[in-house]
């Protein structure tokens, strides 16, 4: 069995395809390397033995320890030094690399291979002491921290406290002699916290350190990354060991990391930062904030230029947005590694649609760069340019978006909080791989250190996450738990806004103005026209929603939900006294009020939607939810005097109308036979407002649905009402006959048994899959809250099911009435109207059915274009 895979040396075992093996650094280092790319030369330990090693007791197979001793031995001619010689030591890196870069696990280990006699080797092979004994001391705590676990503090105390007794501030002010001091100090700490020793042995340090990347792999906060991106637990991670290179050896040196387009934009051109006399590590940290990688144009011209034409071939190669950290060690340029950069959804939009123009990919390739769930992303609200807003602090933009919250400052305390929907800001220095549950908590990310390639600038971005990174404006005081700017102190918990499309930080809450559809989208709008088979609808109940979902690409409404018309101030006290009413002339007397005002929401819809169809639900909620609770006496007093009723009167009909299950209760179509002089003021509200429109030459193009449907005999007489009020509106316009489709909402399940009964009477079903869902298992969708988290969290379900389909129950109902229906109506329209419209995962499942269409928020659709889109080509592959 091979486990062990050359890069760089006389020979180059892997390449780009072999991902799995080798992890995304691994593969992608052996690609580099066969395209002359200059990479120190290494050898990686492949992802299988991750998998031996920890489902075994933690041991090797003989081949893999021979393997390395080869490869190593291989290194060492490609760079003519000796791993453990005294005089001339090689030296090496030992990092994690698993199939997709996850933060998380084993942090790098630099500089193995030192020990008390290598060091002076290395001392005396570079004249330079004072770098011999930083590398070691680097060593020693990377090791320390990485491999012995020992907490960080810990072994910087020895340090700090060498700085302390000898007055200065900076490690650059270290002598070599003090750094052997450090070294020293360090090694008597772990002997005295970790009770072993820092090994003399390299041979140790390179297996201590192997196994300690392998252990990585089941740390809780892997663990929990890959949780929270469902990741398969069982991929492993392989290990890359390679020679170092060295960015701090002087001014001609230094490290960085590039992005061959910008990945927060989009733009084209070189994207990135370094820092000169550095080493890799310090850029990722943030802790010194680097330089752009312009400057280096003018530090090192001849790197630079080199630089950008790798940064283009690689790009070129892999036929993807790239992110490389390069070393330059005394004026050489070294590849440490490439992959595919993360981006935001709008740079991932304009990349997408940019490489298409210049033929480097395909456009069904372009429409599978993008992450549905992403796309949400570009639809950001922006700042709005005339509110009243004043600026504390201004750092660089790392990721776009708006984002107001309290201020927070642990991500362990912004997760906990996160549970109660709080809406904050974390605010840090820097952040690190622990910090990512509490990032993923948080509306938006504010560091005072790092670059744009920071740790907390690349997880925000991929997170969707508005970000603000490098702000020096602002001081951060831990203890006290607030931060100073602008001669201001900001306590936690009081509320700042970012702008992570300029930097800006305010105060309070900025109001913000709603995201308008760039070029890009537009053009990815009419790609997926030409792909996706399934018609993408939205949810809206108000012109204006209307015009927002169309300009997304809504292709119609699939549900418009009417009560919320009736909860506007200036109806709903007309709509109260149609449901107080005691007579049936009482209540048409109270309904014809509103009858003019239904009918100018529907004016609006239909005409915003032109030439789309229009799908309107009639009345669905319980009646009590329009009016007071029966314990408010106060609300009921004063609206018993506006409505001119005695009190004890109102009190006593609220009471009656008062349901211990309401969802259950009388609700959707059951009002509809209960008191039909709703329906019907409803149906001639849509009738009159379509006559009107088509009078004034707009199509306009409604459907009537009917909610809760769960009986045949219910249906007919509904079916009947509807005809019935069409009917006599026509008759009054004298018009053309419009006869609008008639559909019903299946989501009681009943009513998918009896699909095929219900199909022969109308036109489309539309599954209402959250009141499926809910019925279906039996779990209250405002009750669930309580306890499908603790479900999700002892797997008992994979997914909310409120949130993404459970194709195997809800999913069969709507299967076999899709099926049952179909068979009785060849005709009929099937599609969702549910929550899962808009989730890609369902949207794939309601592909694969074959039905007509999904219907989500305005906001979900160019989400659920893009899924149906990628689902569609996926498919014909
Ligand atoms: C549904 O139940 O899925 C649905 C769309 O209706 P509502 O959410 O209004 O109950
Ligand atoms: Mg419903």
């Amino acid at each position: 069995m091979k486990y062990v895979y050359l890069f760089g040396c006389n020979k180059t075992d892997g390449n780009a395809s072999l991902r799995n093996l080798l992890g995304g650094k691994g593969a992608n280092l052996a690609e580099m390397a066969r395209m002359g790319i200059p990479v120190p030369p290494g050898f990686t330990i492949s992802t299988e033995v991750c998998d031996i090693y920890n489902s075994s007791d933690k041991s090797y197979p003989a081949e893999v320890k021979s393997q390395v001793e080869m490869a190593l031995a291989a290194v060492e001619e490609a760079v003519n030094a000796k791993f453990g010689n005294e005089q001339n030591p090689l030296l090496v890196s030992v990092r994690s690399g698993a199939r997709i870069s996850m933060p998380g696990m084993m942090d790098t280990i630099l500089n193995l291979g030192l020990n008390d006699a290598t060091v002076r080797g290395l001392a005396k092979q570079t004249g330079d002491g004072r770098f011999a004994y930083r590398s070691y001391q680097g060593l020693i705590k990377m090791y320390g921290n990485v491999a012995l676990g020992i907490d960080r503090p810990i072994l910087d105390e020895i340090v700090n406290r060498k700085k302390q007794e000898k007055g200065i501030t900076l490690d650059t002010e270290l002598t070599a002699e003090d750094l052997k001091e450090i070294t020293d100090g360090l090694e008597a700490k772990i002997r005295e916290v970790a009770s072993s020793e820092f090994p003399q042995d390299i041979k140790q340090q390179l297996w201590q350190a192997i196994s300690a990347v392998f252990e990585s792999w089941n740390t809780p906060r892997a663990v929990d990354y890959r949780n929270i991106n469902k990741i398969p637990h069982d991929w492993g991670t392989a290990v890359n060991v390679q020679a170092m290179v060295f960015g701090n050896m002087g001014d001609d040196s230094g490290t960085g990391v590039i992005f061959s387009r910008n990945p927060a934009t989009g733009e084209e051109g070189l994207f990135g930062e370094f820092l000169l006399n550095a080493q890799g590590e310090d850029i990722v940290a943030g802790i010194r904030t680097p330089q752009d990688i312009g400057a280096l144009a003018r530090a090192l011209p001849q790197c630079y230029r080199e630089l950008n034409d790798i940064s283009r071939k690689l790009e070129q190669h892999f036929k993807d947005m790239q992110d490389t950290e390069f070393t330059i060690q005394k004026g050489k340029l070294w590849i440490l590694q490439t992959r595919t950069g993360k981006r935001t959804a709008q740079a991932a939009i304009k990349i997408a649609i940019d490489m298409t123009r210049e033929r480097l990919i395909e456009k069904t390739q372009a429409l599978q760069r993008i992450e549905p769930t992403q796309i949400e992303q570009v639809l950001h609200a922006t700042v709005d340019p005339n509110a009243d807003k004043e600026v504390i602090a201004k750092g660089l933009a790392a990721s776009p978006g708006t984002a107001s919250g309290k201020i927070l400052f642990d991500p362990d305390e912004a997760v906990e909080l996160a549970k109660g929907n709080g809406d904050f800001i974390l605010v840090r220095d820097e952040t690190s791989a622990d910090d990512i549950r509490g990032i993923n908590a948080a509306r938006g990310i504010l560091t005072t250190r790092g670059g744009v390639t920071s740790h907390a600038a690349v997880v925000a971005r991929g997170m969707g996450k508005c970000a603000i990174v490098g702000c020096k404006d602002i001081l951060i005081n831990r203890e006290k738990e607030e931060f100073t700017a602008d001669n201001r102190i900001f306590a936690k918990g009081d509320i700042i806004t970012l702008d992570g499309s300029t930097g800006e930080v305010f105060i309070g809450e900025v109001p913000t103005i709603p995201p308008r559809v760039s070029d890009e989208l537009k053009e990815l709008i009419v790609w997926e026209d030409s792909t996706k088979s399934l018609r993408v609808m939205a949810n809206a109940d108000s012109a204006a929603d209307a015009k927002l979902a169309r300009s997304f690409g809504a292709e119609g409404i699939g549900l418009c939900r009417t009560e919320h018309m009736f909860f506007e101030i200036s109806r709903i006290d007309h709509f109260r006294r149609a449901i107080l009413a005691e007579g049936k002339e009482e209540k048409r007397a109270a309904l014809a009020e509103l009858l003019p005002l239904q009918k100018a929401d529907f004016i609006g819809i239909l005409r915003e939607m032109e030439g789309l169809p229009v799908t309107i639900r009639l009345l669905d909620p319980p009646l009590h939810e329009f009016l007071p609770p029966h314990y408010d006496k106060q609300q009921l007093r004063s609206l018993a005097e506006r409505l001119g009723m005695p009190f004890e009167k109102l009190e006593e009909k609220v009471l009656q109308l008062r349901e211990f299950n309401p969802m259950l209760g009388h609700r959707g179509c059951r009002l509809g036979i209960t008191s039909p002089e709703l329906y019907e003021m409803q149906v001639r509200a849509i009738m009159e407002a379509t006559y009107e429109l088509i009078a004034q030459g707009t199509d306009a193009l409604p459907s009537i649905m009917l909610p809760l449907i769960a009986d045949v005999e219910e249906l007919k007489l509904l079916k009947e009402l509807v005809v019935n009020t069409c009917e006599q509106v026509r008759k009054e316009k004298q018009a053309a006959e419009v006869i609008p489709p008639l559909g019903i909402m299946i989501e009681v399940p009943r009513a998918a048994l009896i699909a095929a009964e219900l199909a022969k009477l109308v036109d489309f079903f539309s599954f209402g899959t959250n009141d499926l869902t809910q019925m279906t298992f039996g779990i209250s969708r405002d009750d669930g809250r309580t306890f499908v988290p603790l479900y999700l969290e002892k797997g008992i379900f994979e997914n909310d099911p409120f949130a993404s389909l459970d194709k195997t129950g809800v999913g069969e109902l709507i299967k076999l009435a899709f099926e049952r229906g179909k068979k009785a109506n060849p005709q009929l329209k099937v599609g969702i109207c549910g929550e899962h419209g808009g989730d890609p995962e369902s949207i794939k499942f309601f592909h694969q059915l074959g039905l007509d269409s999904v219907s989500c928020s305005p906001y979900r659709v160019p989400v659920a274009r893009l899924a149906a889109s990628q689902t569609a080509l996926e498919i014909r592959v």
